[in-house]
């Protein structure tokens, strides 16, 4: 019996990727400046310049889509760099854990699949999670609520039986609220940020009024022990 499904956002909430994005972005303008022949603060430049016209867009997230443009190799930076990647403390505990009350792990994340695939491979913790919904599957931003409707029909679950964690309220609070999920706000992601990013992660300051606030990822154990928090599951 399924007690619901909780969508878990990624970065800032599950992982902290801003040193291994910092450096596959430091790779990719190293790539630039060899491959043009420019300095490295010329290949920055076009590089943020490229990146700025896509901000606000899911494919501002597509690192596949950013190797093409410059006629890159995508895979190379993210590998050399994947150990870079850290999980937060608690991440397979209470994936774990929400396995065992009867939740479905759902990963949504803004980051596209070959990445995203490549990292949780790294973390060794895809066999904890039920389904991977990003956004070139959806082709939107998790803003739009298209992941959470994409999940929720695959899964044939309410959304009032359907639970959105993470660290972005734009993200993850507000859209999930629109689609009618209950909310968990990681309050401990807003420092965990892209390097490249960090003026478009304002959001990430908006007030926003979730069900449950944790500052901890083991915060949310009890939360999600409580017979109460969504209502009885609707099916087998
Ligand atoms: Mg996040």
């Amino acid at each position: 019996m399924i007690k619901g499904l909780i969508f878990w956002d990624w970065t800032g909430t599950l992982a902290d990727e801003s040193a291994l994005d910092h450096a596959v972005c430091q790779a990719m303008e190293e790539a630039i400046a060899h491959q043009k022949q420019l300095s490295r603060q010329e290949a920055t430049q076009l590089f943020q310049a490229y990146l700025r016209q896509l901000e606000g867009t899911w494919p501002w997230h597509d690192y596949l889509l950013h190797a093409r443009h410059f006629n890159l190799d995508w895979r190379q930076p993210q590998e050399k760099n994947l150990h870079l990647l850290r999980l937060l403390p608690g991440t397979e505990e209470v994936l774990r854990k929400a396995k065992s009350l009867g939740y479905l792990n759902i990963l949504a994340t803004n980051a596209v699949r070959a990445v995203i695939e490549l990292r949780l491979q790294k973390a060794g913790i895809k066999d904890l999670l039920d389904d991977i919904i990003t956004s070139d599957q959806v082709e939107a931003l998790k803003s739009s609520g298209r992941h959470f409707l994409v999940g929720l029909q695959k899964w044939s679950v309410p959304p009032a039986q359907a639970l959105s964690v993470g660290d972005n309220p734009i993200q993850d609070i507000l859209s999930a609220q629109q689609v009618g999920l209950k909310t968990v706000y990681a309050v401990f992601g807003e420092n965990l940020t892209h390097y490249h990013s960090p003026h478009i992660s304002a959001n990430h300051r908006q007030r926003v009024q979730a069900d449950f606030q944790i500052h901890s990822l083991l915060e949310i154990i009890p939360i999600l022990a409580s017979e109460n928090i969504l209502k009885e599951a609707v099916h087998e």
